[in-house]
């Protein structure tokens, strides 16, 4: 039986006790995600080219059900549904590992969480999906200061705001990296942690998040550094 198959027998019956509940994407009471928004969270994966050229695979666009299920998993702590979102991050993470294994080990590092981030929730989002995943986390990398929310930030201010904010926990000797972060928007994130990265003596070949902001709409700043290519979901 496959994981997803699982992980779907769980939330059933988890579902049972959780009479307080609601579904996570449509509201459906007593289940914490009913099998339509369960199979709304199947893959459509998304390419984000971010400003640095680091070429972003996500698996799905941050919209409709998967949006407020990343919301619930950020936001309120509903620590559950990264098995389900964990799920869909496998079908590009594990093709981003499957990938880059030809020629060497891989390591898959999350994107640091702030320490701010980390007090409030109590558990680290990017580091909870790999595992929900089924891969294993590197914690390679911290944040160096704290930085301001990067929302409502146009994608010069992105990069600005990110620039410095991280550094390798070690040096490296050529190891080859695999990124992972929740949700992409422009990439400057993920561009400051191949930053950290390549100047600690690594080698990143490619980043993955669970979902990519449909469109750089209400963001300040010219878009054409960043490409994207939908996989066909357009809302
Ligand atoms: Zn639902």
């Amino acid at each position: 039986m496959t994981r997803t198959r699982q992980s779907h027998d769980l939330l059933a019956e988890l579902g049972g006790f959780l009479l307080g509940a609601s579904c996570a994407g449509c509201d459906l009471p007593g289940v914490l995600l009913c099998a339509a928004c369960r199979s709304a969270l199947l893959p459509l994966p998304v390419d984000v080219v971010t400003p640095s050229s680091l070429a972003v695979r996500a698996a799905m666009s941050f919209d409709g059900v998967a949006a407020r299920c990343i919301r619930r998993l950020k936001g309120e702590g509903e620590t559950l549904l990264a098995r389900p979102l964990g799920d869909a991050l496998a079908a590009v993470l594990t093709a981003a590992i499957d990938g880059a294994r030809g020629s060497g080990d891989v390591l898959v590092v999350p994107v640091p969480t702030t320490r701010a981030a980390f007090r409030r929730r109590g558990y680290r989002v990017p580091d909870l999906l790999i595992r929900r995943a089924g891969a294993r986390e590197t914690r390679l990398l911290r944040t160096t200061r704290s930085r301001a929310d990067q929302r409502g930030l146009g994608i010069a201010e992105r990069a600005q705001n990110v620039h410095g904010a991280m550094r390798a926990r070690r040096a490296g000797s050529g190891e080859r990296v695999v990124l992972v972060d929740d949700v992409v928007t422009t990439g400057a994130t993920f561009d400051e942690a191949m930053r950290a990265l390549t100047a600690a003596g690594y080698e990143v070949i490619s980043a993955v998040a669970l979902a990519a902001t449909p469109s750089h709409r209400g963001l300040t700043g010219h878009s054409s550094s960043t490409h994207r290519r939908h996989g066909g979901n357009d809302p």
